[in-house]
């Protein structure tokens, strides 16, 4: 579904500059959960970044379903930024709308009517487990509640990717479990293709079918999931 190819990225001039991706091909199923896994400063984030193209690579492609998207500009990148929804560590919210208003934002964006996308987002609070909070404000949530609303808006669009950067990160462990078997439901019965960043080893264990891992802007092993953690 996603197929990335030769990516690299350099920040700042070739010659002087930092290399924060070289040479990563990488292959995401449709109905995957993939785990990118590394530590700080491994590149994750960049990549995510160049799947959505909120940042340009320096060479090499990244095609969604068989279409090349690197060069994408103008309505095709807006048209596919609604396909991927993305998740974040700091939720991301909008402090000054209710969790409806929350949801609905994308949906104002491609200029649904009020009834069509108020009904869309009381459905999808209601898949994500926030079905009465909808007129509340993200300061009068919990931290596991404020990211349940950031998924729900990310489906709004009725994405069909999900990139999760480091969407656990800061939240204790109980609250981790439960996102993470929140985005097991959501790839199981919506379809959804997910893709979560973390430098954390269990979450990538716990929930991802496949995982590659990650340092210093490259790819360094791959596979799935039992083939990565299986004893010797
Ligand atoms: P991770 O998400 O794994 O922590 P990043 O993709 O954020 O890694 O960063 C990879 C490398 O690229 C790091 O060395 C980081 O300092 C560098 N980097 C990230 N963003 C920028 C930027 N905008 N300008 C220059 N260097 C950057
Ligand atoms: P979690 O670990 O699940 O994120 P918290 O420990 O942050 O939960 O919050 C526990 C409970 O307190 C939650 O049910 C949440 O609704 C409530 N809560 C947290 N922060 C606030 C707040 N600022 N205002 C009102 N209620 C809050």
């Amino acid at each position: 579904m996603i197929s990335i190819r030769n990516l690299s990225k350099t920040y700042g001039d070739a010659e002087g500059g930092h290399r924060a991706l070289d040479d990563v091909t990488l292959d995401i199923g449709r109905g995957d959960i993939f785990g990118i896994l590394g530590s700080s400063g491994a590149g994750k984030s960049t990549l995510v970044r160049c799947i959505n193209l909120l940042e340009t690579p320096t060479s090499g492609t990244i095609s969604i379903d068989g279409v090349d998207v690197t060069g994408y500009a103008g309505r095709d990148l807006a048209r596919l930024r609604g396909s991927v929804g993305m998740i974040f560590q700091n939720f991301s919210l909008f402090q000054q709308r209710t969790v409806l208003r929350n949801v609905t934002f994308p949906l104002e964006l491609v200029g649904m009517p009020k009834p069509e996308r108020d009904r869309r987002a009381l459905e999808l609070l209601d898949v994500v487990g926030l079905s009465g909070l909808s007129e509340r404000y993200p300061s009068q949530l919990s931290g596991g509640q404020q990211q349940r609303v950031a998924i729900a808006r990310a489906l709004a669009n009725r994405a069909k990717i999900m990139l999760c950067d480091e969407a656990t990160s800061a939240l204790d462990t109980k609250t981790t479990v439960s996102i993470l078997e929140l985005l097991r439901k959501i790839n199981r019965e919506m379809g959804v293709t997910i893709v979560i960043i973390t430098h954390a080893l269990t979450v990538a264990e716990s929930v991802c079918n496949r995982i590659a891992v990650i340092d210093g802007g490259r790819i360094v092993e791959q596979g799935t999931t039992e083939e990565l953690f299986a004893n010797p």
